[in-house]
């Protein structure tokens, strides 16, 4: 069996919404990565006895190890070290060394910023910040608040305790993980490979369905650990399972390639924007977005080296501008409407010739509420794909969701059309 850890998120500005929690996900993927299994991700406020609990909670699950995130500042409601030091029934001693290093980040912090550097407001908070629970491992800071990973005990198990801001907690990572009580957590550890299958167009009931199947089929199909997950349109599965059940993992893989084809389009883990990013090369790409505000074009760009082949976009709400950058004719407008295929097509048709490209695609839709009709709900979309030669394909869908739902997904069927048109 495997290591098995929780994680604790603290911070009442994550418990209460203020902000979304980015490092329960991240630990809980590096934990994974290192064959450990995440049992909880609990979030609690800064209130030192919530933080027991879900503490308490954790060691009675019976797990090997408990990552913290937050709450190593400097001001008053920074509780964790001292709280974790109490809830394992051992002191903190001050620590001269980890005091010093933290106090020359400090002094070169305050210098920068011309304040005084040996303020007793700044002694009492590096003072505070350098009570390490007996017996633990400091972690160097990589902001000014160091990490503690604290051994085993009788009644809890080993606690890693990191700070709040990601970049820090990030950084701190690797030094966290080799810590002699973190090594010892993890050492139940057996290797898991991840792999993952993207579809676009089945649904997940179906996928659950052939799942069903292969469960009563499929020799060691209990070794496999998979997670359906629908993202934007997109229906992601992604197994987890010991080296050895790599037959277990081929027989389904193939059962859902078989019964799934059309629409799995990625077996070896690459993205939609992976795909079409390197189908892009030797093209030029240019977009027209009108309900999808540039976010295709973001899209493209998001990765270096976009700019060999993506050209540049349009981005085209008023009729104004579909007419004046894009040159669709003013009457097309008139007698179809913006949201129609016909403009999709010239708007695609447009870009190509306007920004020397020879590929180009269009968005044209009513992304929010109160632009809908009874012909044209909200929702409704229509693509444009234009090849430089002449073709050009078009879709017109009606997507459901938010006004952000329907444009993410927007941009998802842009990409997929790209895609396919580019594989073809
Ligand atoms: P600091 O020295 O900055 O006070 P800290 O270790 O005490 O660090 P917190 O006070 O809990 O950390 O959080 C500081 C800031 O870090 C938060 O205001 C927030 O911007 C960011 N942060 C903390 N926890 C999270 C989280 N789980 N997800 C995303 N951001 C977070
Ligand atoms: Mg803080």
């Amino acid at each position: 069996m495997s290591a098995r850890a929780g994680i604790v998120v603290t911070g009442t500005e994550v418990l209460t919404g203020q902000i979304s929690d980015r490092n329960g996900p991240w630990i809980a993927t590096q934990l994974l990565d290192l064959g450990v299994d995440v049992a909880h991700i609990t979030v609690c406020g800064d209130r030192p006895d919530d933080l027991r609990s879900a503490l308490r909670f954790l060691a009675d699950e019976g797990v090997d190890l408990i990552v913290t995130s937050g709450g190593l500042g400097p001001t008053a409601d920074d509780l964790t070290v001292a709280t974790v030091a109490d809830f394992c029934g051992i002191g903190v001693d001050h620590d001269q060394q980890v005091e010093d290093q933290i106090r020359d980040i400090v002094r070169e912090w305050s210098i920068r910023r011309g304040n005084d550097p040996d303020r007793e407001s700044v002694r009492a908070a590096i003072r505070k910040q350098a009570m390490v629970p007996r017996g633990a491992t400091v972690v160097s800071p990589a902001g000014t608040a160091p990490g503690v990973v604290v051994p085993a005990g009788s009644d809890h198990p080993v606690v890693m305790v990191l700070p709040g801001p990601p970049r820090e907690l990030q950084a701190m990572w690797p030094a966290a993980v080799d810590a002699q009580p973190a090594v010892e957590a993890i050492r139940g550890r057996i290797e898991l490979e991840t792999e993952t299958i993207r579809m676009f167009g089945t649904a997940e009931s179906e996928l659950a369905e052939t799942l069903r199947d292969a469960e009563s089929t499929v020799s060691r199909f209990g070794d496999l650990e998979i997670t359906t997950c629908l993202r934007v349109s997109e229906l992601e599965m992604v197994t987890r399972f010991p080296a050895d059940a790599m037959d277990a993992y081929r027989a389904v893989a193939g059962l859902v390639v078989e019964r799934h084809g059309d629409t799995v389009y990625s077996t070896d883990g690459s993205t939609v924007d992976d795909q079409v990013a390197a189908l892009l090369a030797g093209h030029r790409i240019a977009t027209a977005e009108s309900c999808t505000g540039g976010m295709i074009a973001a899209r493209l760009t998001d990765r270096a080296g976009s700019s060999a082949y993506v050209m540049g976009g349009v981005v085209s709400y008023d009729n104004s501008a579909k007419t004046g950058l894009l040159d669709v004719p003013a009457a097309m407008i008139a007698e179809h409407g913006a949201v129609s295929e016909e403009v999709a097509s010239a708007m695609a048709t447009g870009a190509l010739s306007r920004l020397g490209a020879d590929i180009a695609v269009s968005t044209t839709g009513v992304a929010g509420p109160g632009g809908g009709t009874p012909e044209k709900p909200v929702g409704t979309v229509c693509f444009g794909l234009a090849r430089s030669g002449g073709s050009v394909i078009t879709r017109r869908l009606v997507l459901a969701g938010t006004r952000a739902d329907v444009r993410e997904r927007s941009v998802t069927v842009a990409m997929h059309m790209l895609r396919s048109a580019l594989s073809d």
